[in-house]
């Protein structure tokens, strides 16, 4: 697959949708508490994407039947919102997609339920930690592979393991575009960065080892050693000036301000 390069103005529209994953994002975090169930989170998602003029990427992507991806403490990735009750100590990892306008934004925020042990919230600032260094190294002319490198040395040297199975991608009118962006690699390696090249990283980051495995409903990705896992991501654009951070953490801090204080 040829990786697209978005024009100015369609770069604009994608950052239309990130923001609103953000704000969607921001509203489900004012819930994360225990007690709450996992199915309430995606109602609230739902209905906030739609009142806002937007439709939920996720759902029916491939038959997934939920508008957020929902994976608490060991579960990595695309958990389906269900039943289960958030209790205290849990994290939980919240990825949310907006597609508007024609164009997709994808972002993800692992949260901590209530008081969680040091070393898991230390596996939370390590992965966020992850996204920033990577975001740091995705600069024009750079290639794929410093940026792949940067998010594994910093999990490794921390004495955390990367999964190899799930990756980053390209956003864009597809959800998942090219190129794969994963959390291992090679410096100098890959593609090299261009104007318009929009991608989505995402750094997923096990505590224990970096095996995975799928769930019998298809869907759901589980460290082997039932160890925690943590996830964060943002949408961004390759530009001559510097890179384009299309999503935000803005508004979901705010909200955790407020509920610490
Ligand atoms: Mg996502
Ligand atoms: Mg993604």
């Amino acid at each position: 697959m040829a990786i697209i390069y978005k024009t100015d103005e369609e770069v604009e529209l994608i950052r239309s949708s990130s923001l609103l994953v953000g704000k969607t994002l921001a509203e489900v975090a004012k819930s994360i508490k225990p007690g709450v169930r996992t199915s309430e989170l995606d109602k609230i998602a739902e209905q906030f994407i739609c009142d806002h003029g937007g439709k939920p990427s996720f759902k029916g992507y491939n038959g997934f039947p939920a508008t957020l991806c929902v994976s608490v403490n060991s579960v990595v990735v695309h958990g389906i919102p269900g039943d289960e009750v958030l209790t205290e100590g849990d994290i939980v990892s919240v990825d949310c997609g907006v597609f508007m306008n024609g164009f997709h934004g994808d972002s993800a925020y692992t949260f901590e339920v209530g008081p969680v042990k040091p070393e898991v919230s230390n596996l939370l600032k390590v992965t966020k930690e992850c996204l920033t260094k990577a975001l740091e190294t995705a600069e024009l002319g750079r290639r794929l592979g410093d940026v792949s490198y940067a998010v594994q040395e910093h999990a490794e040297r921390n004495g955390y393991s990367v999964v190899r199975e799930l990756v980053g991608h390209g956003v864009g009118r597809n959800l998942h575009e090219a190129p794969e962006v994963p959390n291992f690699g090679k410096r100098g390696s890959g593609p090299v960065l261009q104007k318009g090249l929009v991608i989505a990283i995402e750094p997923m980051i096990n505590l224990g080892k970096k095996g995975v495995r799928t769930e019998r409903d298809g869907w759901t990705i589980r460290t082997l050693d039932k160890m925690p896992s943590a996830h964060f991501e943002h949408t961004v654009c390759i530009k001559p000036e510097g890179l384009d951070v299309l999503s935000t953490f803005e508004y979901i801090e705010e909200v955790l301000i407020e509920n610490s204080n």
